[in-house]
């Protein structure tokens, strides 16, 4: 029982401890950084494909970057493999449901 306490105090602390974090002004915060171009995104041509162990993460990668156009989550349709330049790639299609922009994102599994 004096442990969940101590364990509970400890998250307490950690949320509401002044630290550097907390002091920064929330005015930076809320002024999202510019994104660059759809096909400046990581994986946004096979040249620049994202390194993966598993097809099972790829959906997870794809959804990372917030859609370019209106920065609202984007949701990844499927994937495919295909063949590009002699490598074996992974083509994943994201799509965002708030403005309708897709495009694909390119994945190599490592050691292929
Ligand atoms: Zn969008």
């Amino acid at each position: 029982m004096l442990l969940a306490i101590a364990a509970v105090a400890v998250l307490v602390w950690m949320f509401y401890a002044p630290g550097p974090r907390v002091r920064e002004p929330v005015v930076t915060r809320a002024h999202q950084p510019e994104l660059p171009p759809a096909d400046q995104l990581p994986g946004g041509d096979p040249s620049r494909a994202i390194v993966v162990d598993s097809p099972a993460v790829i959906d997870r990668h794809a959804e990372r970057w917030p859609c370019p156009v209106c920065n609202g989550s984007v949701r990844c349709e499927h994937h495919r493999a295909e063949l590009i330049a002699g490598q074996r790639q992974r083509v994943a299609r994201v799509h965002c449901p708030r403005c309708g922009f897709e495009r694909d994102v390119y994945f190599v599994l490592r050691g292929s």
